[in-house]
């Protein structure tokens, strides 16, 4: 089964580059439209600009059937802005830029929570779910989950300073910060693992 990388907009080169260490490149499709869509078992929505993935996303036509898909069961990871576009809430930004939100993880999220693009950092961050070594976080105008809307549903993998940065419910897994770019696979494995 092939893993798909989104493909509209980006930090997708670096997604791919991750998983074709892992499962060999032939294994890896970039899915910009529907046909691709239907080729792959599972999908990362990569960081980028969540207001542009959102429109291209609909205007690929993509949308809808990304969000049967993931009610469906099928395994998605966001990262970034990937984490913005399948919050089902946003904040006053998301609300004014009017981008849509694919609804499929019960958190409301804050874009740019840790500031601008000068403000961007590496942090070590604990996950369990990845064993005891510390993962290297890198945040680049990075969201933040604000708040879980249902905690039944939401599992929170890791937090930094009180914030919460990485969540998975069910199928869904997503993370505030950049897992294809601290040269450790361990979180591209874990969402691996769920396929
Ligand atoms: N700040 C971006 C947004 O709100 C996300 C940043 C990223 O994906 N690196 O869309």
């Amino acid at each position: 089964m092939r893993i798909g990388v989104l493909g509209v907009q980006g930090a997708i080169e670096e997604h791919v580059s991750v998983l074709s260490r892992l499962v060999g490149a032939e294994n890896v499709l970039v899915v910009r439209d529907r046909n691709e869509l239907e080729k792959v078992g599972a999908l990362i929505i990569p960081g980028g600009e969540s207001t542009t993935i959102s429109r291209l996303l609909v205007k690929n036509k993509l949308f809808a059937r990304v969000k049967a898909l993931g009610r469906e069961g099928f395994p998605i990871l966001g990262t970034c802005a990937g984490l913005i576009s399948l919050a089902k809430q946003g904040d006053e930004q998301v609300g004014r830029t009017g981008q849509k939100l694919l609804g499929l993880l019960d958190v409301k999220v804050k874009r740019n929570a840790f500031g601008r693009q000068k403000d961007s950092f590496e942090a070590p961050i604990n996950i369990s779910v990845l064993g005891e070594k510390p993962f290297t976080g890198v945040f680049i105008r990075a969201p933040m989950v604000e708040r879980v809307l249902d905690k039944g549903k939401v599992k929170i993998l890791a937090k930094f300073n009180n914030k919460t940065i990485a969540v998975q419910q069910g199928n869904i897994l997503a993370t505030a910060f950049h897992p294809e770019l601290s040269g450790d696979a361990r979180f591209h494995n874990y969402f691996l693992s769920m396929v």
